[in-house]
């Protein structure tokens, strides 16, 4: 198959671990890269935050089009909005000077999916959307002043309505799209982030600490990800106070992530606010930030954990669970969203309620006292890893999923019913 994948702020070539760019970057760059070793051609649709980005070639069959819209340079993604016309033109214009045509159109995030539906309309290729992140789902937690605009829900309602096949990335996102946006069920499909085992795998704990500076007997307990408010990573931070007043448990807390390699307030504001919880808890030394990391050397720190943890208020999916269970390390997250599928409650790690250090101090205390066990949580995880969660199995199940919606070759076309989407304005 042809297939274009649309992810309008989520460069599959962008650094993750900022503010703006983690899962959906990962989840674009790899769903690619497994398609075309499966033997598709993938062009993927981004926006050029930078000057002198073009049209670059990866390997052969993966392109990656840089798509003049808005200035270049990042925009946050909550104001990219106003610039979805120009990209939705930029794009149709790219396709209509192609000889030949795509099979499928993957779009990602709602303004992508906007762009989609565009293409959708202008050369009837079958649309297929995961959103990544649902409108209504952050307004329960962020309040109305999210940040993006009011368009967005009216945008994913049509998207729910109007894609002719919608991915859900775990039962609970189904169940969101099916209560909230009317999604039909007939033309939705569960398909889960992955990992890549090339990426992720166990390394030994004692090594990891060597090459981290990490003492050989400490309790580490890791956090990454992107530092935003609502991964709740001062639920962490708290869990640790509270691990230390009531079991007398000296912890070393992990956070890797940030807006640049080094942890620095004035470029990750969330830091600052962290430390001042982590001062307050009193376990201001026992908290180190590392700023982003690479993607090679993550599996050093996943390795070098005793446990990882992840309590966001609410979770789309959550890649980073998974890349632990990779590396054979129990999760302790929250029961939300894609966490609640992925953690097997007692079986690969455990799941606590949001916003609760209380209970979250618990687990981590039971997982000191029982060190055997936790090793046989973390071996059970690496097992679910494998066996449910690669790349390259995420990737088949998609391609299968848009097999479901490419017209036969010979058959005739019906004629998409007329889209109800704003024209581009000149
Ligand atoms: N990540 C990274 N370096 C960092 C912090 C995070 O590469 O310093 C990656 C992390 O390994 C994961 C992704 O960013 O692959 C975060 O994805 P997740 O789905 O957990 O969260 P999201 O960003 O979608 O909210």
């Amino acid at each position: 198959m042809r297939i274009a994948l649309i992810s309008e702020h989520a460069s599959p070539l962008a650094d993750v671990g900022g503010v703006d760019a983690g899962g959906q970057n990962i989840y674009v760059a790899q769903v690619a890269l497994w398609l075309v070793r499966e033997g598709h051609q993938v062009d993927v649709f981004t926006r050029r935050d930078a000057v002198g980005q073009g049209v670059t070639t990866l390997r052969p069959g993966l392109r990656v089009i840089h798509v003049p819209a808005g200035p270049a340079r990042h925009v946050p993604k909550e104001q990219l909005l106003a610039h979805m016309p120009e990209f939705a033109r930029q794009m149709l214009r790219f396709c209509s000077a192609r000889d030949d045509s795509y099979d499928v159109v993957h779009a990602n995030f709602f303004m992508s999916g906007y762009v989609g539906l565009h293409v959708k309309q202008a050369f009837g290729w079958p649309l297929v959307t995961t959103f990544h992140a649902l409108g209504l789902v952050r307004r329960q937690h962020h309040g109305r002043d999210d940040g993006f605009p009011d368009e967005r829900i009216a945008i994913e309602r049509l998207l729910a309505r109007r894609s002719d096949l919608v991915i859900a990335e775990c039962p609970q996102d189904a169940d969101d799209l099916m209560r909230l946006y009317g999604a039909d069920a007939r033309r939705l499909a569960v398909v889960p982030c992955g990992f890549d085992p090339g990426e992720m795998a166990p390394v030994d704990r004692q090594q990891a600490r060597t090459v981290l500076r990490i003492a050989r007997d400490a309790f580490v307990v890791l956090q990454l990800g992107r530092l935003v408010p609502r991964k709740g990573i001062d639920n962490v931070v708290r869990a640790l106070g509270e691990l230390r007043r009531t079991q007398g448990v000296d912890g070393r807390l992990l956070v890797v992530g940030g807006d640049g390699a080094r942890p620095d307030e004035v470029c990750t504001p969330e830091i600052g606010r962290l430390r001042r919880i982590a001062e307050e808890e009193g376990v201001g030394p026992q908290v180190h930030f590392t700023g982003r990391r690479g993607r090679a050397e993550l599996r050093l720190y996943y390795g070098a954990a005793d446990v990882f943890v992840t309590t966001p208020w609410y979770e789309p999916f959550g890649i980073t669970p998974l890349e632990a269970m990779a590396c054979g390390v129990p999760v302790v997250g929250s029961r939300v969203g894609g966490i609640k599928y992925s953690v097997r409650n007692g079986v690969t790690g455990f799941l606590v309620p949001p916003r609760d250090p209380r209970a979250l101090a618990r687990r981590l205390g039971y997982l000191h006292r029982h060190r055997a066990h936790a090793d046989a949580l973390g071996r059970a995880g690496l097992r679910r890893a494998r066996a449910t969660f690669t790349w390259e199995r995420v990737a088949r199940q998609l391609a299968q999923a848009y097999q479901s919606v490419v017209p036969v070759v010979g058959a005739v076309r019906v004629s998409p019913p007329a889209l109800v989407v704003a024209p581009l304005a000149s």
